[in-house]
């Protein structure tokens, strides 16, 4: 099986170097980064499609994905694969996967979560859309590059696994950092706190494995001045994307549409951008009731 990626950025790249590890052949093309030397480099996004059985997208928006998608699906072979780990809108996801069909091509959104060392580590679980005939042949290539790989049903549902995961992330990380805003304030310790709460009914992964508190609990981007790991940028993108797909289908999502609004002015307006999507904490610390 060939396999070319289109998006060889901070998750392209591992993703493809850990295939090429395991030793399959291997293409990747990017409209500005480099190909690294470890991957073979195609001329264009048409020529790498000429010549792979499955082409792996990972790139920013669902925009470029159609883009992308468009100018390649006709030079793909009948039967091969398209296969988008991108996190995209819905909408899209699905209009690709219809274009792909008329070409006679399979297409399976496949979503990750784990981030650039889950990338790097080949422990990425995917969250997959498409036929059980796409889903099937690319387990291989899933359990290569992640530890877990579950087919969530038809196109578009690794999507929205994705942004419904995301959006409780976005709300737990933001509730559990204004506890801990609140428990300083409180006078209460906050190692006791990590200690309460992550063995009580308060826990959750943001508490327990991605703790927002520095030299609390297991190492996390906090401890780390909250370089990134997962951007707060990142996590915006994400939560629009929930509130886009919650309102195509006329879903409530009022926590969801909270947490957006409150990334949105950490990115555009506070100082956020670029930093851990944990960096709410300080953020919180720094507040005080608007309220009152
Ligand atoms: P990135 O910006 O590092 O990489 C994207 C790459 O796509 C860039 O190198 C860019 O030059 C390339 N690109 C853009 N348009 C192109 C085109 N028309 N043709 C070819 N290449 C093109 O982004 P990333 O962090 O690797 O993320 C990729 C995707 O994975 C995004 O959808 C993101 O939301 C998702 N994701 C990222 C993370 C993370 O922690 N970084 C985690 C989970 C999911």
């Amino acid at each position: 099986m060939k396999i070319g990626v289109i998006g060889l950025g901070n998750m392209g790249v591992p993703m493809a170097r850990n295939l090429v590890l395991a030793g399959y052949e291997v293409r990747g093309f990017d409209i500005v980064s480099p190909c690294p030397k470890d991957i073979k480099a195609a001329k264009s996004a048409v020529e790498l499609s000429t010549l792979s059985d499955v082409v792996i997208m990972m790139l920013p928006s669902g925009s470029i994905v159609k883009e992308v998608a468009d100018e390649i699906l006709p030079n793909m072979a009948k039967g091969s694969i398209l296969l988008d780990c991108s996190t995209i809108d819905v909408e899209s996801t699905r209009l690709v996967a219809e274009t792909a069909t008329n070409y006679g091509v399979l297409m399976a959104d496949a979503p990750v979560s784990g981030g650039v060392s889950g990338a790097v580590a080949g422990t990425l679980t995917f969250m997959v859309g498409g036929s059980a005939e796409a889903f099937s042949t690319l387990k291989p290539l899933f359990d290569i590059m992640g530890q877990k790989a579950v087919h969530c049903g038809d196109s578009g549902n690794g999507q929205a696994a994705k942004i419904c995961n995301n959006m409780i992330l976005g709300a737990t990380m933001i509730v559990t950092c204004e506890a801990f805003a609140l428990a300083d304030k409180l006078g209460l310790d906050r190692e006791k706190m990590y200690d309460v709460v992550s063995t009580s009914s308060g826990y959750s992964w943001s508490m327990n494995a991605y703790c927002p508190a520095p030299d609390i609990g297991p190492i996390s981007p906090a401890d780390n001045d909250y370089k990134p790991g997962f951007s707060a940028d990142l996590m915006l993108k994400d939560l629009r994307l929930s509130q886009q797909a919650a309102k195509t289908v006329d879903a409530d999502t009022p926590l969801g549409m909270h947490a957006t609004s409150l990334y949105k002015t950490f990115v555009e307006i506070e100082d956020g951008q670029g930093k851990d999507f944990s960096a709410m904490l300080p953020r919180f610390s720094k507040k005080t009731r608007t309220d009152t």
